[in-house]
């Protein structure tokens, strides 16, 4: 009787392994052609100054196609980049069309700064800063139009050689920006030590603000350190008024999240930056 369960506990195991394995490999898959084709997808959420309502810069957010028409959330394909080292190339497709996008809006008369995720391990790549370098010389970009988003694990994971990579960054004038801030190790010393400008409050914090005083206590601590650093302050998931009012008290001068502008394509993002102006005349 044991040996039968075990042998059924085994079978029952083994679908459901198989099952994540083919998602797995769909998704590898998928990501694969898109990268062959130059086919990856950006989209760009705004981000405003939260008193005047004015668009301040977007954050590109990169998107995989389904097979229905939607999209495949990049929380469904980072990590396997990661893991199979896709993420190189993900990384330098996402930055050369975002630059591209950014350059275009800078040529239509409306400067937009672009703001680009870097994930850990390609923080890691020795290559980086003359990516970044190259993406600027080949799209005509000018580097003041980019920032890079970086997550607290990226920069601890190997400290020493984390601050070089961003003073060489911060000397191309590229603005660096730390992501998800307050989820990882948030020592503060090295927030002194590395080149920052900008710090992203995390979306947990502002989704749980309003119905936890931990978690309040936590953002107006964050908004306080930027302003004493002299960094920006970003708010990141900002769903309702209150949310939004609330971060603006605090002194948080800036903020995205879906109440405000979600994440669009291209052509979108266009056409709220520019919206007498008809795309298709224009671009394609
Ligand atoms: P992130 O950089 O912290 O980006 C913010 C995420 O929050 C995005 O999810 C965005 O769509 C979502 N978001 C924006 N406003 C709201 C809101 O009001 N409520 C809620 N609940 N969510 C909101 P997305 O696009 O699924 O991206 C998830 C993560 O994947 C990103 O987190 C980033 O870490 C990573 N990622 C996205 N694009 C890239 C990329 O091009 N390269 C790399 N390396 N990572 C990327
Ligand atoms: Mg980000
Ligand atoms: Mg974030
Ligand atoms: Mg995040």
């Amino acid at each position: 009787k044991a040996k039968n369960e075990a042998a059924n506990s085994y079978c029952y195991f083994s679908t459901d392994l198989q099952v994540e394995m083919n998602k797995r490999l769909d998704v590898g898959n998928k990501l694969r052609k898109a990268l062959e084709n130059n086919a990856l997808d950006v989209h760009y959420q705004p981000k405003y100054d939260l008193r005047s309502g004015e668009m301040v810069g977007v954050e590109s957010l990169v998107r995989l196609s389904d097979d229905e028409g939607g999209f495949i959330s990049p929380l469904n394909f980072i990590e396997y980049a990661e893991e199979t080292g896709l993420i190189f190339r993900l990384g330098e497709q996402v930055l050369e069309k975002s630059c591209i996008s950014a350059k275009r809006w800078l040529d239509a008369g409306v400067p937009t700064k672009v703001a680009v995720n870097i994930s850990a391990k390609q923080f890691t790549d020795s290559k980086l800063v003359d990516t970044v370098a190259m993406i600027l010389e080949k799209t005509q970009l000018p580097s003041k139009y980019l920032e890079l988003e970086v997550t607290e694990s990226a920069l601890i994971e190997n400290y020493e050689y984390a601050v070089n990579q961003l003073k060489l960054i911060a000397k191309m004038k590229v603005s660096i920006a730390l992501d998800d801030f307050g989820t990882g190790y948030s020592s503060l010393s090295y927030l002194r030590l590395f080149p920052l400008n900008v710090l992203k409050i995390d979306q947990s914090f502002v989704r749980d603000m309003l119905t936890d005083s931990q978690a309040l206590d936590i953002v107006s601590t964050i908004i306080e350190l930027a302003h004493s650093l002299h960094l920006q302050i970003v708010a990141e998931g900002i769903e309702t008024a209150e949310q939004k009012n609330k971060l603006d008290e605090l002194g948080c001068a800036t903020g995205q999240g879906y109440l405000l502008g979600k994440p669009m394509n291209y052509e979108s993002l266009t056409q709220l930056l520019l919206p007498s102006l008809h795309n298709n005349d224009q671009y394609v």
